[in-house]
């Protein structure tokens, strides 16, 4: 008879289990070795927890660590709160100072037209000339830049030059605030405003809708991608893997661009940009469509993002769908449109969105497990993932990241207080992450630091440490969709600014 064999996990476990057992049977009081072993076995699994640190890696560290202790024991603990309300004590948190100088790798999920501050928008974009605005009956509005007199929208308002309106109207600051107030989330009571997450999700797509009229401009289009960059870079991220609808977008006269005018304008605008910054790696797009087309769209989308991919190859990273997954087509609803390349003998990288709900056990539910037999590269938000062991198991295999952005979840009211996000298990076990903000300018937030503020200070708690941070920042360029090359050379270009982080911050 062959006797049983023990890979290294079980022979671990059984380590543990007569180390548990010895020490039950032998002491009344738990010998502090075997807890010492025991807690050093935990420590170990998490995130970050096997990363070795430096001297001056640990000096830095051992200050945060004595930071974060304050930060706890402070009247107001930002995690806790709404990120509308925690935002300016985060802004005088010295962790977040930190944070913000920290090179942080990559920002691999973050959406087209949540790049830029609104205040941009509205205080530079909507005083240009041609600026056409229109009132909807829902109280909201619609933006156009044109030549001429547009034509009138159902269910608008005539359309008027913000010239002529803000020429009649007394208060142009109450005016300029309310347009604000139609492209961002934000309220300063997010509890009154958003009690469902029907109601936020509501006011989030509106948002969209409203942003679109001005970005859709194609001058504004160039202007409002290179400035995103440049949020970016000032918050120390040197890539990004951009989620995008790449639509139509137009002129003055009316005339109209392709999408591909869109995927290769990214291109062209990234590549200024790292002329400019050459400390800036560029950007890859994964196309995105809403998921609530029917099945015949999607296909075409597909087809469409196979085409980019043979034409751009460079820039086009993969496919992805987006939108409430509550509400819209699960993926397994588009089961032979996300086939096709498979069928043509095609790879086309997937980067689903999956398990951002609290709907357990709904169809939307497997939404995490089919983005997995569909092969995704990564996996956006992934809230879901720890009621799923064979998910996570699986992920965690495949080596397939979750791609967490904890404000977003927030705001969209999967999670209150970020100490419960469903994150901190995953943390607990090494599980392959990165940090991302998913859409920071409607949330009021720019860069990756307050995510990443929220992550190391409220979701790791008093566990996470600087190898926490540093296993982040390195995962975002790992999981990267960047050729191993690349991803070689952009490690090495990070590590240059960090060891210059830690030496500048350390004393
Ligand atoms: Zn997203």
């Amino acid at each position: 008879m062959a006797a049983p064999s023990f890979s290294g996990t079980s022979w671990g476990c059984l380590i543990l289990v007569l180390l548990l057992y010895w020490a039950h049977v032998c002491l009344g009081v738990p010998d502090p070795h075997v807890r010492a072993r025991l807690m050093q076995e935990e420590a170990s699994r998490r995130t970050g927890g096997r990363v070795l640190l430096t001297e001056s890696e640990q000096k830095l560290s051992e200050r945060l660590h004595k930071l974060k202790e304050q930060e706890i024991a402070g009247p107001q603990f930002p995690p806790m709160m709404h990120f509308f309300e925690a935002q300016p004590f985060i802004q005088r948190s010295p962790i977040f100072s930190l944070l913000q100088r920290m090179p942080k790798g990559a920002a691999l999920h973050v959406h087209d037209f949540s790049l830029v501050s609104v205040d941009w928008l509205v205080k530079n974009v909507t005083y240009r000339p041609y600026c056409y605005i229109c009132f909807t009956k829902d109280q909201s509005v619609r933006f156009l830049f044109s030549a001429q007199q547009p034509l009138p929208r159902p269910q608008c308002s005539t359309w008027t030059l913000l010239e002529t309106l803000r020429a009649k109207v007394g208060n142009v600051t109450d005016l300029d605030n309310s347009l604000i107030g139609n492209l961002t989330l934000f309220t300063a009571d997010p509890g009154a405003a958003y009690p469902s997450q029907d109601m936020v999700w509501k006011k989030f797509e509106q948002t969209f809708i409203v942003t679109l009229g001005l970005v859709t401009y194609a001058p504004v289009f160039k202007e409002y991608f290179y400035r995103g960059l440049q949020e970016l870079y000032m918050d120390n991220v040197m890539y990004l893997e951009l989620r995008a609808l790449l639509p139509k977008t137009y002129e003055l006269d009316g005339s109209m661009h392709d999408r591909f005018w869109s995927l290769r304008t990214y291109q062209e605008v990234s590549r200024q940009f790292v002329a400019d910054h050459p400390d800036f790696l560029g950007t890859r797009i994964i196309f995105t469509v809403h998921r609530g087309l029917n099945d015949s769209q999607v296909k075409e989308a597909v087809k469409m993002a196979i085409s980019m991919q043979k034409t751009y190859p460079e820039v086009m990273a993969g496919f992805d769908l987006v939108g409430r997954e509550d509400s819209g087509r699960s993926l397994w609803y588009f089961r032979e449109a996300l086939s096709l390349p498979v069928d043509l003998g095609i790879t086309l990288p997937y980067f689903f969105h999956a398990g951002e709900t609290d709907l357990q056990g709904t169809e939307v539910d497997g939404n995490l497990l089919d983005a997995l037999l569909f092969n995704t590269s990564r996996i956006g938000h992934g809230f879901a993932l720890p009621h799923h062991p064979v998910a996570k198991e699986l992920s965690r295999k495949m080596g397939v990241a979750i791609e967490i952005c904890p404000i977003s979840n927030q705001v969209l009211k999967l999670v209150s207080d970020l100490r419960n996000h469903p994150a901190a298990v995953l943390m607990s076990e090494g599980h392959p992450l990165v940090i991302s903000s998913d859409d920071p300018a409607v949330f009021g937030a720019t860069g990756l630091s307050y995510d990443f503020y929220e992550v190391f200070v409220g979701i790791g708690g008093m566990s996470s440490n600087l190898g926490t941070l540093k296993e982040l920042a390195i995962n975002s360029l790992r999981y990267s969709s960047l050729s191993p090359q690349q991803k070689e050379e952009a490690l090495a270009l990070w590590q240059k600014k960090w060891d210059k982080f830690v030496v500048e911050n350390s004393q």
